[in-house]
């Protein structure tokens, strides 16, 4: 089968746009951490920060989009945490 060059380059723009639409797609589907996880407990972690200036959505570990109330971190793999939650791993955001 041969394709002509504009069918490469169209083709070419077409895959990375499904990537990322499905990787997004499976972010925002993670279900959120139970404050009763066990690392939850450990971590201190709660839902809404009362530590001045720190929150998850500020965090280094926190890969969540910038307006969304939820988003993954690398504590929890496979589940989500509270944009405006805490816990004791916090890290300061780099940038
Ligand atoms: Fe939030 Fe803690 Fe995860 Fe940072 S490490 S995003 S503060 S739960």
């Amino acid at each position: 089968m041969k394709f002509s060059r504009r069918q490469l380059l169209a083709g070419a723009s077409v895959i990375p746009l499904q990537s990322w639409i499905g990787s997004s797609a499976v972010a925002s589907d993670l279900p959120e951490v139970d404050i009763a996880d066990p690392t939850a407990v450990a971590l201190g972690y709660v839902v809404e920060s009362a530590t001045d200036g720190q929150n998850c959505a500020n965090c280094q570990l926190y890969t969540g989009e910038d307006d969304a109330e939820l988003g993954p971190c690398a504590i929890f793999p496979g589940k989500s945490v509270r944009a405006a939650g805490w816990c004791k791993s916090w890290v300061v955001k780099a940038g």
